[in-house]
């Protein structure tokens, strides 16, 4: 088994999971198995209880863990299977610390840092290998280094790598060379001192992957091997993409990060088939056509919120040949200005999931407005519910009929309280979590989306349809199209007076990928093109 492990410097958010994620499409591209795993040093037990303003989306796995939006990468760039034993927090970690220590298993000892939390660490880093089929594990460490946080993490990779010795481990550092305007030169400076900070506490990176806006010449390139001690060749220049993040494995190749992490891990493999992926980024780098989509949401203002989302309608694009521009449309300009003036001449419109009530009545208007002016919609979760609402009160006439999230006390409650949501207290990983099956009725669009009768998907909510408005709402037009397989919770719903309105109480968006979207957004595309037709 070979590890590499994936830091970061100077500054956060310069893409770490995006190159952990595309070495390993490199990777599998050249035959081997890998497996990806993110390390975080934070001391929530899972991101589930963060908000979006605080962590981005949270990434829904199979198996209901809810982690870190770099997991989404990880799925979507390769082919690995994903568990909760792939997102450690140091939540987690000192979670089992403790109820070790309380249980009597380091009796007699003085607990610490070192060596029981970086134990721990490393049996986590072990297990995922030993779980996994995979040649590689990649393992990303969240966090910049010189925060104090990371370091049981950063000693812990130490430790590791000692044991597994030279060869079969290696760490890959992203760092940022920034671009000095005035100075009309880029500075290595940063990226000297955060390899000074690695060193310092017995890390030396064997990879530099360098983040910059302008091009490394060669003069750089040998400053940064000379004062970060790495070989000029593992010095890998990641310009920022020009168009989509999915060129990002090809870039890092033409730079040669793949053969050269082959290398140093002694690695013979064959030189990687990158067809497939070229063929993709090339239809979303020039598409043959292009179709506008508006994203209803309350985070619209943040980049990584609706992540999975965004990539799922790149991914259902590029499968039509059609680039998509998003119309991202704050709910709440919607709620106080009304939809037509956000939505007019959109050829489709999402809404995606959520929780709280701000920004759901101008959802609701959004599903309103796709309704009646019978445009394509999509609903996601949230996005199912407030379609849901809108019909009861619109269509069906079931005044201020609402969702108990947000009206506890409305007299015509459409969505309710999952019955097994009853008697939960605790607000970490209680939801009605991962994968689930739903029944698809025949003679539905659903059914013609799909191909199948039945559907795998990953859900993440505390709500549902309540069944005892089922027979009134179908009298009137609506469908419930996909129900669990006992038939009592409602997962797909649509309209029968419409040209395609779809909308899932699951997140069909964390399982696309690049060239096999997911059906809900190929369709979704199909009936927005054929809309604007
Ligand atoms: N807040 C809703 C629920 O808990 C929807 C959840 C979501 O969109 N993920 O059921």
């Amino acid at each position: 088994m070979k590890y590499i492990f994936v830091t970061g410097g100077v500054v956060s958010s310069l893409g770490k999971g995006l190159a952990a994620a595309s070495l390993g499409t490199l990777l599998e591209m050249r035959g081997l198995r890998v497996v990806l795993q993110k390390l975080d040093p934070y001391l929530n037990v899972d991101p589930g209880t963060m908000n979006p303003f605080q962590h981005g989306e949270v990434y829904v796995l199979a198996d209901g863990a809810e982690t870190d939006l770099d997991l989404g990468h990880y799925e979507r760039f390769t082919n690995c299977v994903l568990t909760r034993h792939n997102n450690l927090t140091s939540g987690q970690v000192y979670e089992t610390v403790l109820a070790k220590e309380r249980r009597g298993d380091y009796l007699g000892k003085t607990v610490q840092v070192i060596p029981h939390v970086t134990d721990e660490i490393k049996n986590r880093i072990r297990e995922v290998g030993a779980h996994s089929q995979a040649d590689i594990v990649i393992t990303e460490i969240g966090g910049t280094t010189g925060d104090i946080e990371g370091l049981p993490f950063l000693e812990a990779i130490r430790q590791f790598a000692l044991e597994v010795g030279t060869g079969n481990a290696i760490i890959m550092h992203v760092t940022l060379v920034p671009f000095i305007k005035a100075a009309g030169e880029l500075k290595t400076k940063p990226s000297q001192q955060s390899i000074a900070k690695l060193r310092e506490i017995g890390l030396q990176p064997q990879v530099l992957i360098c983040r910059t806006e302008m091009p490394l010449d060669r003069e750089v390139r040998e400053k940064l091997s000379m004062f970060c001690n790495v070989p000029l060749d593992a010095v890998i220049e990641a310009a920022d993409v020009e168009h989509t993040i999915y060129e990002s494995p090809l870039n890092l190749h033409d730079e040669g990060l793949d053969s050269i992490v082959c290398r140093l891990l002694n690695l013979q493999t064959r030189e990687p088939d990158l067809a497939d992926w070229k063929r993709f980024v090339q239809r979303v780098v020039s598409p043959k056509k292009r179709v506008r989509i508006a994203v209803v949401g309350k985070y619209i203002e943040l980049q990584d919120a609706y992540k999975s989302i965004y990539e799922s309608l790149t991914h259902a694009g590029a499968s039509h040949d059609c680039g998509i521009d998003m119309v991202l449309v704050d709910a709440e300009d919607i709620e106080q200005e009304g939809a037509d003036k956000y939505l007019r001449g959109v050829a489709g419109v999402l809404v995606p999931g959520g929780f709280g009530d701000r920004g759901v009545e101008g959802k609701i208007k959004a599903a309103r407005y796709s309704r009646e002016s019978r445009t394509p919609f999509l609903g996601l979760c949230l996005g199912m519910q407030v379609a849901t609402i809108e019909f009861a009160r619109n269509v069906c006439g079931f005044e201020n009929a609402n969702s108990a999230e947000f009206d506890p006390e409305t007299k015509h409650p459409v969505i309710c309280l999952l019955e097994e949501q009853k008697d939960v207290t605790e607000k970490g990983a209680s939801m009605r979590l991962g994968t689930w099956q739903t029944k698809i009725a025949e003679g539905s669009l659903a059914r013609q989306v799909y191909g199948k009768g039945e559907a795998s998907e990953r859900h993440r909510h505390r709500y549902e349809f309540n069944m005892g408005y089922r027979a009134e709402m179908e009298k009137n037009g609506f469908v419930i199209s996909g129900t669990s397989p006992d038939g009592t919770l409602v997962e797909l719903i649509e309209l029968k007076n419409h040209p395609w309105f779809l909308a899932c109480q699951f997140h069909p968006e964390f399982q696309s990928k690049p060239n096999q979207p997911h059906p809900l957004f190929k369709g979704f595309i199909s009936a927005a093109l054929a809309h604007e037709d």
